[in-house]
């Protein structure tokens, strides 16, 4: 059978908040044209992040009532032991409240002013706590990555070449390398077992202990058994228990892969460095056996980490992008591809290609998307493209993500998506462009404000 279903059905319903084109018109000009600024229930379909958003399921709901609130060594707590410890090896998991508080103790463990961090694209997070310390943070993305239409199928790759010359000059300086795997700042690619294993062989060289910034971990093991040769019968468990088996550590976001609202950890096999790092949390997060998280947190990521690697989920998780992602390009809508497991972008340069960089292909394409159908994306603009792809010059590329939160939408969800961009493009002479009327300091696509070219 072809047809991909979810993989579970559904008990509770959340309802939608249905809107007309005249209402979203003026919720529109009520926002300064920024869709950041619309409030969440005026959005019918919302893909401005995959953080934190997933749909819990009954078994989480049911765990949520198990947790044990106590202050010290709750069950709550075990329980996320074990079942962590089931798929990640490192002998020290620690909860965090978030995947950047988790980056935020291991940065102070090791980065002072002369530090390096390499990483294949650090996150946004990361990269800000380094540099917040006085570190360096360097992304080292593969070449093919930079080409948008190249069906390279690793573009979330380390340059292992220039891993290798960074080590040679800077040993000394670089405490410890990262991978981000998926890629989230090279558009959501995905990185080979090949490559973990090279950039693990040249750290091994050099001694320099080498972690994951693993938020999408299981998403990026079903994409190894998708695309990578040999792995496509090798349980996805089994491929995730050979990716870490070349790591020495993780910060993890479970936003993401755990599928739950809030919540991360930081895993890592050094004993004096988790000494370090469970100073640092209980100093600004709390106890060592909650972390900045209640007992419930804790229970919902035991049992959401246990869904969040299981096959037929991941299968659904991944083919309903590409459906999405597939439904677009074959209107020639310009989607990057190989597509991601966790969002689907659009060259809004592109797209709207009669309407100039000066204003705004992107954020106009967000207004158009929630004008006619009520759906909310988020805007790259090039300067974040740049720095990931370690360009300074302005590229010029504009794109939009929409980002698909985990188990939220159906089909026909996705499928209303597509009908939306069908209808946008046969009229794309509508929308004219932004211009831009504030600025908004640091988050800029967040609450920066817009009017419509006159
Ligand atoms: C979301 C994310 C983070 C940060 O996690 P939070 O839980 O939002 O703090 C770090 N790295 C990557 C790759 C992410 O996607």
């Amino acid at each position: 059978m072809n047809t991909v279903f979810e993989p579970y059905r559904i008990k509770s319903v959340e309802l939608l908040k249905v809107t007309t084109e005249q209402e979203r018109k003026a919720l529109l000009r009520e926002a300064f044209y920024n869709v950041a600024l619309l409030k969440s229930d005026d959005v019918l379909l919302d893909f401005l992040t995959d953080s934190g958003i997933s749909a819990m399921s009954s078994n989480q709901w049911a765990a949520v009532q198990l947790g044990d609130e106590s202050y010290v060594r709750s069950p709550s707590y075990e329980k996320f032991q074990q079942s962590l410890r089931e798929i990640i090896p490192f002998k020290h998991i620690i909860p965090t409240h978030q995947g950047r508080s988790a980056e935020r103790i291991l940065a102070s463990l090791v980065t002072s002013e002369n530090t390096i961090i390499p990483n294949n694209a650090h996150f946004d997070t990361t990269k800000g706590n380094i540099m917040s310390m006085g570190g360096e943070a360097v992304d080292l993305l593969v070449d093919e990555s930079r080409d948008l239409n190249s069906d390279y199928p690793f573009k979330g790759n380390m340059d292992i070449d220039r891993l290798a010359s960074l080590l040679k000059e800077h040993s000394e300086s670089i405490p410890l390398v990262f991978l981000t795997i998926t890629n989230n700042s090279a558009l959501g690619q995905p990185v080979s077992m090949q490559n973990i294993r090279a950039t693990r062989d040249l750290c091994h060289t050099f001694n320099i202990p080498l972690f994951f910034d693993g938020c999408r971990f299981a998403e990026n093991a079903y994409m190894i058994k998708q695309r990578e040769e040999g792995y496509a019968n090798i349980p996805v468990r089994e491929i995730i228990q050979e990716m870490f088996s070349y790591v020495d550590g993780m910060t993890m976001s479970a936003k993401k892969d755990a599928l739950v609202n809030t919540g991360g950890w930081l895993a890592l096999n050094d004993d004096d460095w988790a000494k370090k790092a469970l100073n640092e949390l209980l100093l600004t997060q709390g106890f060592v056996t909650y972390g900045g998280l209640s007992g419930r947190d804790l229970e919902a990521i035991a049992v959401g980490v246990q869904e969040g690697v299981d096959e037929h989920y991941l299968k659904h998780r991944i083919k309903s992008v590409e459906r999405l992602a597939s439904g677009l390009d074959k209107l020639g809508i310009p989607v990057v591809k190989p597509y991601s497991s966790h969002a689907v972008y659009v060259d809004a340069t592109r797209f709207f290609n009669h309407i100039d960089a000066a204003h705004h292909p992107g954020q106009t394409l967000n207004v158009a998307l929630y004008e006619s159908g009520g759906i909310r994306a988020c805007e790259l603009n090039s300067i974040k493209l740049d720095n990931a792809f370690d360009k300074p010059e302005a590229s010029g590329r504009c794109l939009i993500r929409m980002a698909i939160p985990r188990r939220v939408y159906t089909q026909s969800h996705l499928d209303y998506v597509v009908e939306v961009f069908d209808h946008i493009s046969k009229n794309k002479t509508r929308w004219s462009g932004l211009d831009k009327v504030s600025d908004a300091d640091p988050l800029y696509y967040y609450g920066a404000k817009y009017q419509p070219v006159t």
